[in-house]
């Protein structure tokens, strides 16, 4: 399985999904560690995750 790479859309690391990785699945940057959720595989497009932590508006 070749890897899947793209970028955080947050700080532009190159972000390598493991072959395995699902539609839907967290996953920090390792770079701003911001949380990702994977949207699309093919091809592979990722989006900021909203963080449950920050719903609580104060
Ligand atoms: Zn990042």
């Amino acid at each position: 399985m070749s890897e899947l790479k793209t970028e955080c859309p947050v700080c532009g690391a190159l972000m390598i999904l493991l072959s395995g990785t699902i539609e839907g699945e967290l996953f920090p940057c390792r770079e701003c560690g911001s949380q990702m959720e994977v949207v699309s595989l093919d091809p592979v497009v990722v989006a900021e995750a909203a963080a449950e932590e920050e719903d609580w508006g104060q």
